[in-house]
């Protein structure tokens, strides 16, 4: 057991005078206290320590993850992404905001609580803050104090940490843009493009002053979903909550006749944006359950079952039983479009085209007609190689009688990323054509990877067709 969970109920007491409801007019110094909530916090900012290392992940010789906006191509691991493929952005889209939706039916603000890069970020500062100058009552005395040479000293340090934070964020969230190692050494030679510097000094800005200043303030004042969370719960939600037909009247533990709560506002101090969470749900609330791994410790302490303050909704609350997942059509719908945008992104994975592919039939004129007789008609081929090598195309045709490619057998080169339009001429002997508008079907193959073929319909014209 730690040091501050041996603390005795006094103390907490004691303490319980610097807790108070904070509306937004000065920074929150929450006390921080282990738990089982207090470890899952923990647990999920491990998915942005990964945000952090994945620019400097390679795969197949590329950046990993590659937002390479000027080759106009997003890589992600062996899948190169193009503007053509952006339909697929819109599902993830749907997707992720159907996973906010579906989560917050269940159980409330959870990416709230612990896996917004806000609240995430807002815990790695304060717990440096909570290393360096100390626990909340110790901090709130030291910004009291005259300025001291050990004030000065614990400032510094502080603002120095949360300044190479700061810049770390803001130079790995660029490094999302362009070759990570290389922007590093473009930043330490103060050689980066200016967009680089406006990017960094952004960031630097947004995570020194959110994360270190106001803190949960900006889920309370400034995110639009604390604003619309409550349509998407209701009486089935699971949130923390305090059981008030246990805890009331709260009191001292001593006197008869008092509930459970001890009135020792622990879970006030531990809450990262204020809350008295005993005043029922509230819109500051963020569903961290500090609150409950408070409680915890103090029912612990006073030898009281657990549970005081709870994940519980309020239809459990009121003696009802909650229906299970598949019955609440909220979910149902939720996890529908969930299931449907799934289904289209792995679609739209597993079927990515190697080339983008059209064959423009020229009307500027229509056709010619050669000095020996034969109609002749011109194509411009747009193909876009969207794999890493080079491919050499073969082109041909598929099903056409009388029709021929002008020096037949010539190969189309396609460079990686690249679009350079190409000319093919098609041309017939008029006696050969079955009529004045005939339909032709280019097959273009390539010729080291043969399975690797696109076919193309156009039309092939001659002297009175339209
Ligand atoms: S609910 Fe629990 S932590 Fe909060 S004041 Fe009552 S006993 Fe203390
Ligand atoms: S009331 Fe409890 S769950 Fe809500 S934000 Fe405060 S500590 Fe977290």
């Amino acid at each position: 057991m730690s040091e501050r969970e041996q603390e005795p109920v006094e103390q907490m007491y004691k303490d319980a005078v610097h807790w108070h409801v904070n509306t937004g007019g000065e920074t929150i110094h929450a006390k921080r206290m282990p738990g089982r909530f207090r470890s899952y916090k923990w647990y999920a900012s491990v998915l942005w320590v990964l945000y952090l290392l994945t620019p400097y992940m390679r795969w197949d010789g590329h950046q990993a993850i590659l937002f390479n906006i000027p080759e106009r191509q997003f890589h992600l691991f062996s899948i190169t992404l193009w503007p053509q493929d952006i339909w697929m952005l819109s599902l993830v889209l749907i997707l992720l905001a159907m996973t906010l939706f579906g989560v917050t039916a269940v159980a409330g603000r959870v990416w709230c609580g612990y896996f917004c890069f806000q609240t995430v970020w807002t815990d790695w500062f304060t717990w440096i803050e909570d290393k360096i100058e100390g626990n909340p009552v110790q901090r709130r005395k030291l910004d009291e104090a005259p300025w001291s040479a050990r004030k000065l000293r614990l400032k510094l340090l502080k603002h120095a940490i949360w300044l190479l934070m700061a810049v770390i964020t803001g130079i790995t969230f660029a490094a999302y843009f362009t070759d990570a190692f290389e922007l590093w050494q473009r930043y330490l030679t103060l050689d980066a493009p200016p967009v680089a510097w406006v990017v960094l000094a952004a960031f630097v800005f947004g995570t020194y002053v959110f994360a270190g200043f106001m803190r949960e303030q900006v889920c309370f004042w400034l995110c639009p979903y604390a604003r619309i969370q409550s349509v998407m719960v209701d009486k089935d939600t699971v949130l923390p909550t305090y059981d008030e037909m246990r805890g009331e009247p709260r009191g001292k533990a001593k006197d008869k006749g008092n509930g459970d709560c001890i009135d020792c506002r622990l879970c006030v101090g531990v809450c990262p944006t204020g809350v008295d969470i005993r005043e029922g749900m509230q819109e500051g609330c963020i569903t961290c359950g500090m609150c409950i791994d408070a409680c915890n410790s103090v029912m612990d302490k006073l030898d009281r079952p657990r549970g005081l303050i709870r994940y519980a909704s309020r239809k459990e609350m009121a003696g009802e039983v909650l229906p299970p997942l598949f019955r609440r059509p909220r979910v149902i719908t939720y996890c529908t479009i969930f299931l449907l945008a799934v289904s289209g992104i792995v679609y739209g994975m597993t079927h990515i085209p190697p080339i983008e592919l059209s064959i423009v039939h020229e009307r500027q004129p229509l056709y010619i007609q050669m000095s020996n007789g034969d109609i002749q008609n011109r194509y411009t081929v747009k193909a876009l190689n969207k794999t890493p090598a080079t491919l050499h195309m073969q082109v041909s045709l598929s099903g056409a009688t009388g029709l021929a490619i002008v020096d037949g057998g010539q190969e189309i080169v396609l460079e990686p990323g690249k679009m350079i339009p190409a000319h093919l001429f098609l041309v017939a002997h008029p006696g050969a054509l079955t009529a004045k508008k005939v339909t032709v079907n280019f097959v273009l193959e390539s010729v080291e990877s043969p399975h690797i073929r696109m076919e193309y319909e156009s039309v092939f014209m001659a002297p009175g067709g339209r």
